[in-house]
């Protein structure tokens, strides 16, 4: 037996599932999940040995890829100081400044742990500014874990088939409307019979937890009409998308200007953090000035704080990064869709930027309806050759492949070299 499936025979007797987030699992595909070991660069390593050019990258922090030397440094010389002082330090300040000095919509910004806790608090600002209770979310869409939000949720939710979550009450889920991605109707319809009641509208600018679906032609723009017009908060949730497609995130990328926006992931370096910051009129209302009361023991932790600041850093001052990985996930969509036509398969393959996703279905994917007709075992048995050959996947259809800095030319063509294999099998 191998040291993987060793260590999963231990971890599933005292941790659900043997994992600390459904999403690691891999029942969805049919196997037991890797336990790693170590990560560099675009690799990373079993307990048996086994080396995976991985396209998951912590599920988006490791933009710059495993490992890096100067975020690594950065958190060990954050340590030597102290782990955490539950006080104000300056590097909140800087990371704070720097955030607002990269994100043009930013006036303020809060940092917090997770992406979960900043989606909760910025919609907690947004119904203490507005003094309303409703908010629209989009079916797909996955904005962390809260109650609130569990409602026809993307991620581990679509994974495992269900719609919602056993354990969230109907009142926590009673002003959650739920609106349908790339349908404009859908979410006029909602303002239409909830006038001067909704506090905020929150979308993924690029859905990433449905698979990968971009936001088609003019709808992010109306949606940021329809919300001025309704005194609506617009909330984007760059959790995957910041700092990911340019410096700015999708907003800069698409041109629109969020009234709040939330973050995690890439602004860790790899560390858990969160943040959501904004127009400085909602971000006054947070306590202690405001009184939507928000607070958090490690919030701003100082190897968080160093982590990210390094990341970020090494953002800003080297844009010729976003060149690489957009280019690369250009060749990746580009050469998917030559090999599927090679083969006679019309699979859909989808994203931007650094972002990428097969659909294994026919019809053409703008949200969750169509997500789903994917085929979703046809995943499971490309997902199983692929990782017996040493390509590393997220375990389900509806998570996106992720592309970091390390990631190189000579990655892809072994990528593109698999996924032949597979279809020729397949044939
Ligand atoms: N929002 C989006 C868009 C996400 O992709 C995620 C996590 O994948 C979250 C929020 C929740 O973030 P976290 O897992 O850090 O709580």
């Amino acid at each position: 037996m191998s040291r993987s499936e060793q260590l999963f025979e231990r971890a599933v007797t005292c941790i659900p599932g043997g994992v600390n987030s459904p999403v690691r699992a891999f029942r969805s595909v049919g196997l037991n999940p890797k336990f790693i070991s170590r990560a560099d660069g675009a690799y990373i390593y079993d307990v048996d040995g086994n080396r995976y050019t991985d396209y998951v990258g912590s599920w988006g922090p490791m933009i710059l890829g495993h490992n890096n030397q100067e975020v690594r440094e950065a958190v060990i010389r954050a340590a030597e100081n102290g782990l955490s002082f539950g006080a104000a330090t300056e590097a909140e300040v800087e990371m704070a400044e720097l955030i607002c000095s990269l994100v043009p919509s930013i006036e303020m910004v809060r940092m917090v742990n997770s992406g979960t806790e900043a989606v909760m608090s910025a919609i907690r600002a947004a119904r203490g500014y507005t003094g309303r209770d409703k908010i629209i979310k989009f079916e797909g869409c996955y904005h962390g874990h809260s109650d609130a939000l569990l409602v026809k949720a993307g991620s581990g939710v679509m994974t495992a088939g269900v719609p919602d979550s056993a354990g969230v009450t109907a009142g926590c889920t009673k002003d959650t409307l739920s609106a349908v991605f790339n349908d404009l109707e859908s979410v006029e319809n909602l303002f239409r019979e909830n006038d001067g009641k909704i506090a905020a509208l929150i979308i993924e600018p690029v859905a990433a937890n449905m698979g990968v679906i971009e936001p088609e032609e003019g709808f992010l723009q109306k949606l940021r009409e329809l919300c001025t017009d309704n005194g609506t908060v617009l909330i984007f949730d760059e959790v995957i998308t910041g700092f990911r497609l340019q410096t700015d995130g999708a907003q800069g990328y698409y041109g629109i200007r969020p009234d709040l926006t939330t973050f995690g992931k890439i602004i860790g370096g790899g560390m858990p953090v969160g943040a959501y910051g904004g127009k400085r009129e909602i971000m006054e209302c947070v306590s202690p000035v405001g009184n939507v009361y928000q607070a958090g023991t490690l919030s701003g932790n100082p190897m968080a704080m160093a982590a990210g600041l390094a990341e970020l850093r090494i953002l800003r001052d080297n844009p010729s990064i976003y060149g690489h990985i957009n280019s690369l996930g250009d060749l990746l969509r580009r050469s998917l869709r030559d090999l599927f036509e090679k083969y006679g398969k019309n699979y859909q393959v989808t994203g931007t930027g650094s972002l990428c996703c097969v659909f294994f279905t026919g019809t053409r994917v703008t949200g969750y309806g169509t997500a789903k007709t994917s085929d979703t075992e046809e995943f499971s048995r490309y997902f199983r050759y692929m990782i017996e050959h040493g390509i590393y996947l997220a375990p389900s259809q509806f998570e996106a492949v992720f592309l970091s800095n390390a990631h190189t030319k000579e990655d892809i063509a072994e990528m593109l070299n698999v996924v032949e294999g597979y279809l020729k099998e397949a044939a």
